[in-house]
Order: C-alpha cells, then structure tokens, then sequence
C-alpha cells in the first residue's frame, strides 16, 4: 500500500491545507515575477505543517514546463511537476542543501557556492530563467559555513538583482534573527507555517475519510499535535490495522488516553498515590501521550493546596516534575521510588548533590507551600 504521506502530496495550491495568506503571498511571487521575485524566503514553522510542502509546490510552479509567464499554479503533469526537487537530478537548477544525503554537507555546501555564482541555465528571457537553493533545517546547520555562502566578498552574483533565490527552511526562525543570519533579515521575506488546530486536522481528515467515525478522525487530529504530516502517518499506522478506523482500534494503535485514564492518572497525583503513579509509569513509559498528561496535570496541581509535603517531598516531586518534563524517562521511575520513600535515604545523593540543583531545576518546581 502507498503510504498517505506520499499519496496525499499535493499536486497544486489548491490541494494544500491551510495557510491560505501564506499560499497567497508565495503565488503572487510567481505571479508578478520580474518586480516581486525575492532574493530570499524564509520558511519558518512547526515540524510537518507544510512548509517543505510549500517550498516544493514553489519550485515546481516556478519551473513547470507548462506555466506561462503570470501564472502560478503547476501544471501537475510535466517532468518538473512529477520529479521531488529535494532528490532530482534532472532540475538543473535547484540545488537543495539537506542532511541524509550521500553527498556530505560539506560537498553540498561547495556546489551550492558554484551554483550561486553562476547564471541559471536556459534562456535569459524565459520566466522561468532561476535558480532556487534551499537550506533545509537551517538551525542544524554550520553557522560559518553558511556566512561563507551568503556574505563570501567575492560573490557579487549575490544581490538583490541576481536571479538565484535562497530558500531557508527552519523549525527555530529566531535563530535566523541573529548573529551571522542578521544581513539576511532584513532583505528576506517571511513566512510564518503555524500549527494547525485540531478542528482543521479534523476537517482535513475527513475529506480523506468521509466514512471514518468523527470520534476516530478527533483521536488522530488530537495525536497529530498540529502537523499535518503527523496527521497522514498516524492514519497511515490506523489504516494499516483497520481500514474502518474503529474508534477502539484507533484509540490502542494510538495509545489514546481515554477519559477513565485520564481520571485515574489525576487522581494518582493528588493523593500523592506515588506506587501507583511509579506502577503506571513503569507501563506506559513509551508513550507520548501519557507523559505529556502528567506534565500537565502536574503543573495544574496547586501542590500546597492539596496536603502538606515534608520539604524532602517537595523536592522530589519538583525532580519528579523536572524529568517528566525533559523525557528523562528512566530518571522519572527513580525519583517515583524516592517519593515512594523506598530510597529516601540510599539515593540520598539523587537529592542533594544532583547536578540539577545548579543547572536551576527550582525554577520550575511547584510553589513552596507557605505554612500559617
Ligand atoms: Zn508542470
């Protein structure tokens, strides 16, 4: 079977989800090329919500065999259109700069500084004549060895004028903000790919399985966090083990935490019930989205309100609340076993002399109870 992720690609800007301000803005580039045509785009976002899928569907638009000068939308059918500009040796002119490929990065790096500097190929006149180079995951990039590509003395290829546009890909647009990116800023334009809210994954998933139960297609827009790609997969792994998307099979192929969980998991941490919390943990260790509920409802604990702990306690639910919240997941059933006071004077050490006391995990620990 075809995996979703990869059937569900659109073809064109109207099959894309979403972000309809975000699709405007990048059609009007094609649209009015000669004036608007950036130097740079930056791509900014939440992993899986388009943003790869929009730099993609751009490229194949700008150079679709079949799309005439104003128009923005890729014919679907062409070579372009039906080759990955992230793997295709036949677009003469993209050069997409990524981890995991054969070519190490550095190799990359030097191909995209000899692409950079010379014309694109084809015909001058043509409204296709670019060149595209992409950053993919900017932020796991050498800083140095991108300032060396965009702000290299010896580039005057390089400008505004010039007919090669940067594309940066990047979860952390912060990290474009500063530092050796800061030239950039200002001549880049933005695009911000926000998290999808899970009413949109419904909807979006519902046009792909009209005849899902809802309760099934909410279980997986609620697992997919905001991302559209996490979305497909999840129905992927769903599909793989029922293709009528039963709500119980949904809800155990995702580990979906129902309401009874939820209760009981609340119920644990209030009555400081630490056995069970250390019994259910032990269980569930794996999963996501059970860690993810007792962050939560750790942090809605008004710690004070609730009893009285002895300062030891406090510290070890504030230890307890730090590794739950870091994924320091084995570190979770230790500290459950000092709350459970099986270790309490053994793992002594654990308490008083752990590193984490000066890496400042009291900022985060529940309030100290004042006692009256
Ligand atoms: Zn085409």
């Amino acid at each position: 079977m075809k995996q979703l992720t990869i059937e569900k690609d659109p073809q064109n800007w109207d099959e894309f989800w979403y972000h309809e301000k975000e699709v405007k803005r990048l059609r009007g580039f094609l649209e009015n090329d000669k004036d608007k045509m950036p130097y740079a785009i930056v791509l900014s976002g939440f992993t899986g919500t388009g943003k790869t899928t929009a730099a993609r569907l751009f490229i194949k638009a700008l150079f679709c065999e079949n799309r005439k000068a104003g128009e923005s939308q890729p014919c679907g059918e062409c070579r372009t259109c039906k080759s990955d500009p992230r793997t295709s040796t036949s677009l003469n002119n993209v050069t997409w700069v990524q981890r995991g490929q054969d070519e190490t990065l550095a190799n990359q790096f030097k191909k995209a500084l000899q692409e950079a500097n010379q014309p694109p190929y084809g015909m001058d006149e043509d409204h296709r004549h670019y060149k595209v180079i992409v950053f993919d995951e900017l932020q796991s990039i050498p800083k140095d060895r991108l300032q060396d590509l965009l702000f290299y003395p010896e580039v005057p290829t390089i400008t505004e004028r010039s007919r090669v546009i940067f594309i940066f890909l990047t979860m952390a647009e912060e990290n474009i903000k500063e530092g050796v990116f800061k030239p950039l800023r200002d001549r880049a334009r933005y695009f911000r790919f926000r998290k999808l809210s899970e009413t949109e994954i419904f909807q979006y998933l519902k046009k792909q399985e009209p005849y899902a139960p809802d309760e099934s297609l909410e279980i997986i827009a609620h697992y997919a966090d905001g991302s559209i790609r996490g979305a497909l997969s999840a129905l992927d792994d769903c599909l793989e083990v029922d293709s009528h998307l039963s709500v119980e099979n949904v809800a155990e192929t995702l580990y979906y935490v129902s309401a009874a969980t939820r209760l009981r998991i609340w119920k644990m941490i209030q009555e400081y019930d630490y056995k069970g919390l250390h019994t259910f943990w032990q269980q569930n260790i794996y999963h996501f989205d059970e860690q993810k509920l007792v962050i939560q409802m750790m942090r809605d604990l008004d710690l004070a309100m609730v009893k009285r702990p002895t300062a030891d306690q406090l510290r070890a639910h504030s230890l307890l609340y730090h590794h739950v919240c870091t994924s320091r997941k084995v570190r979770v059933l230790d500290t459950l076993k000092l709350l459970i006071g099986l270790d309490l004077i053994t793992d002594e050490t654990l308490l008083t002399r752990s590193p984490l006391e000066q890496s400042g995990y009291e900022r985060i620990s529940t309030p100290q109870p004042t006692y009256a």
